[in-house]
């Protein structure tokens, strides 16, 4: 727990968030911002800053993390249909929150490229 870092707040309901799922280590909510009909977040509880910032002990989570974007997918009715799944990792993806997650995203057409 970073004192200093929004999703881990989040993941401790310290800040309210519309929770889609839960267990003891993975966190998931709605996007506050969602760029798609479907735009769920899944974070692991504990703090990890990014990708790139995981440690040997940190796959099972992140592997975890996949398996619960795929199984919201599922509950948001979007598996037949597609989606996406997206991690944007440090300043040129995009990263803005530096606490690890998963964008879950769909219910609309997506472009490739991604921009
Ligand atoms: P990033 O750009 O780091 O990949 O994604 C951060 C995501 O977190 C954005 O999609 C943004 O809308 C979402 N976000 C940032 N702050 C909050 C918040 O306080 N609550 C919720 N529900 N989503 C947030
Ligand atoms: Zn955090």
């Amino acid at each position: 727990m970073r004192s200093d870092c929004i999703f881990c707040k989040i993941g401790t309901g310290q800040i309210p968030s519309r929770v889609v799922y839960q267990d003891e280590d993975v966190f998931a909510f709605e996007d506050g911002n969602p760029q798609a009909p479907v735009h769920v977040l899944v974070i692991p509880k504990r703090h990890i800053d990014a990708l790139s910032d995981m440690r040997d002990g940190d796959h099972a989570v992140v592997a975890h993390l996949l398996e619960v974007g795929v199984l919201i997918a599922k509950k948001k009715g979007i598996a037949e249909s597609g989606y996406r799944i997206v991690v944007n990792n440090g300043q040129d993806a995009g990263q803005t929150v530096f606490h690890l997650h998963f964008h879950v995203l769909g219910g609309r057409r997506m472009n490739w490229p991604p921009g």
